[in-house]
């Protein structure tokens, strides 16, 4: 199959169920994605496992990276869809760091995937 997330050379965490690796254009320093071994296309499509697993990978990586990058805070995001922004159709979960002043007003956070309507 040809899917870029089903060949990822060099994780940053593993188990066996979950890989992670650096977002090859992040929008932030650490930006991460946690990916299924299994080639699903989306959220709605993990088992339970898979779910535990990535959250696990969450809160691991979250603590690595308030020991190395001191982050002041983190977006969690899945765009399921290509509606909903997805563009590599094997399920991810974006971890992304934030840091103050990363952008002037942060106000809203992830309703920014409707730009007009992040602040309210
Ligand atoms: P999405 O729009 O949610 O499907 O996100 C896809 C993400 O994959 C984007 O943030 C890309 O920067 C990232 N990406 C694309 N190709 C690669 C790659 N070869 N290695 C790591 N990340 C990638
Ligand atoms: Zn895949």
């Amino acid at each position: 199959m040809d899917c870029i997330f089903c060949s990822i050379a060099s994780p940053i965490y593993e188990d066996a169920y979950v890989i992670a690796f650096f977002d090859a254009y992040p929008v932030t320093t650490g930006h991460t994605l946690i990916v299924p071994r299994r080639h699903v296309p989306d959220y709605f499509s993990l088992n339970t496992e898979e779910k535990r697993a990535i959250d696990r990978a969450i809160l691991a990586l979250k603590r690595r990276f308030d020991q190395s990058l001191k982050p002041a805070g983190y977006n969690i995001g899945i765009n399921n869809g290509k509606a909903a922004g997805q563009t590599v159709f094997h399920c991810h979960v974006h971890l992304i760091p934030r840091y103050v002043g990363d952008v002037s007003d942060p106000r809203g956070g992830v309703r920014g995937v409707i730009p007009s309507k992040q602040k309210y």
